[in-house]
């Protein structure tokens, strides 16, 4: 086990289980709590970090997510998995702002991540743990997204990789996991179905099981979002960030972020509130938060255009209803067509191509904007979470939406 040691950073301490707090080290390859099966989340000494890294130094690593290596896992000579993920910008959006009537309008845009989604950030991280614990194979059950990254870091980095997608799934993310060299199959229903088909597929002991919180990396690579905002924000935090929510590593790893950075010294002011958007055909978490529950039970039938948010039964259910409570945040249900419509407004308002799941932020938004939730006075961050391009039938459903409406 000596060697692998070499592998992680000397503030990192290893992880802790997110339900029952049990503590393992990093010696041995992770995936989830080894005493109740719950996701594992790493932690850091964060005083020594703070001790050792003022934030003015983060920039020696680079421009992309690695500028903050110091509080990720690996050690600063181990060779990652780096394709160019993260550093991406906070576009102002003042059309908007202006129709909203917000103080502030900014766009985090992950487009520009590789292949197109910020996803990359995840299985970076990932893909960098299974070289640190010298697994060569991976698996996961994917939406399109995360399955289109795993495949490509997978490819640079000499890993097999096997993934099972719903019939569904919009062909591109098909083609490129394919072309990357990954084993793909195609399996009738939903994320769910493609997660117990992904069981017989790959047995865990050949195949390293990096789906959504079964294993600890991706949501270190997720934790970068909140470093990014918060220093592009000049180290003040936005009042709200409105964020399209399927599995939650996203949500659950800006929050980690903005504690973290709490405990360092490097955020002034107050954690954003967070809110949870999810298209109304799949809303387990908003149904949840409504409810006051302690966990998220299955959606029913799960439909909706936004692949990425078609995630019946999220695994981290306490973490994502933690992140939303904590910051004192909500969670907004939007149908197809408010989604559409977001799409649509923010290509003519601000030139941006955006995903469904993007369009679902400025659905989330005019609706808290129309119950007074967020006041005209807020400082607030939408998402656009990936590329439109690979999402054309959503985008000719919007088309014709458009025309409609000038006929
Ligand atoms: C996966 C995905 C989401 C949801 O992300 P989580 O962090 O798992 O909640 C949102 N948008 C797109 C485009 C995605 O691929």
């Amino acid at each position: 086990m000596a060697p692998q040691g070499s592998a992680f950073q000397p503030a990192f301490l290893g992880f802790e289980c997110s339900v029952c707090g049990a503590t393992c080290d990093a010696t041995a390859p992770r995936s989830t709590c080894p005493a109740c099966a719950r996701p594992l989340v790493a932690r850091f000494d964060l005083a020594r970090i703070a001790r050792e890294v003022p934030r003015e130094a983060l920039g020696r690593f680079g421009a992309d997510l690695w500028r903050y290596r110091a509080v990720l896992p690996f050690a600063p000579a181990f060779p990652v998995a780096r394709l160019g993920e993260g550093g991406t910008p906070l576009l102002p959006l003042p059309r908007l702002a202006e129709e909203l009537g917000v103080r502030e309008l900014w766009l985090k845009e992950e487009a520009g991540n590789p292949t197109g989604s910020f996803k990359a950030r995840g299985l970076a991280l990932a893909v960098s743990g299974a070289l640190a614990w010298g697994r060569t194979a991976l698996a996961l059950p994917s939406a399109g997204n995360a399955g289109s990254a795993a495949a490509a870091y997978a490819a640079a980095f000499g890993l097999r990789c096997r993934i099972t997608v719903p019939q569904d799934t919009p062909e591109a993310f098909v083609l490129e996991q394919r072309a990357c060299g990954a084993e793909v199959t195609l399996v009738p229903g939903t994320l769910s179905d493609a997660g117990r088909a992904l069981a017989a597929l790959a047995p865990p002991d050949a195949w390293w099981n990096v789906a959504t919180f079964r294993e600890p990396f991706r949501l270190e690579g997720k934790k970068t979002l909140g470093y990014e905002i918060v220093e592009q924000s000049g180290w003040r935090p936005p009042d709200v960030i409105v964020y399209p929510t399927g599995g939650g590593t996203g949500l659950v790893g800006m929050w980690k972020a903005f504690e973290e950075m709490r405990a360092l010294g490097w955020m002034e002011g107050e954690a954003p509130r967070l809110v949870a958007v999810q298209p109304a055909g799949c809303a387990p978490v908003v149904r949840a938060v409504a409810a006051g529950a302690d966990g998220i039970a299955p959606w029913e039938d799960a439909r909706t255009l936004a692949s990425g948010l078609r995630v019946p039964a999220p695994f981290a259910e306490r973490l994502i209803l933690r992140a939303v409570r904590e910051t004192g945040g909500t969670a907004v249900a939007v149908s197809e067509e408010e989604m559409l419509d977001g799409m649509n407004d923010l290509a003519a308002a601000e030139g941006c191509f955006a995903c469904p799941e993007g369009g679902a932020t400025l659905a989330a938004l005019r609706q808290l904007r129309a119950s007074g939730e967020v006041s005209a006075a807020a400082r607030v961050v939408l998402f656009d979470t990936g590329t439109g391009l690979k999402y054309l039938e959503a985008w000719r459903l919007a088309a014709a939406r458009r025309e409609a409406a000038h006929a």
